[in-house]
């Protein structure tokens, strides 16, 4: 019988709490060079999954995030959205809705 411990990593964005960047169906790592070939990505002191890797990217390009023009708000929750266009990263904002008097 042959026994050897192992040590692995688990990586939590600081961005969106994720642990998994992929399709993988394990959280862990067996180093951090196996979780940076998989998408992650320390930036400022932080540790960011694959997607807010991408989305931190784009928001410090030049103009930062390239938006889609905004939804119409839409549903009765009355919020609209838009996307940007790099990224992906979505946005919502509350529909302000007038009450006359
Ligand atoms: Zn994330
Ligand atoms: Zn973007």
């Amino acid at each position: 019988m042959s026994r050897t411990p192992v040590r692995c990593i688990v990586l939590t964005c600081d961005s969106c709490g994720t642990r998994t960047s992929s399709e993988r169906e394990a959280d862990y790592y067996p180093s951090l060079a196996h979780a940076r070939a998989d998408g992650w990505e320390t930036a400022d002191g932080s540790d960011l999954c694959i997607s807010c890797a991408d989305e931190h990217r784009c928001e410090r390009e030049p103009g930062g995030h390239d938006w889609a023009p905004w939804s119409a708000a839409s549903g009765a929750g009355r919020y609209r959205s838009r996307e940007c266009r790099r990224c992906a990263k979505e946005q919502t904002a509350a529909v302000l809705s007038l009450v006359v008097a």
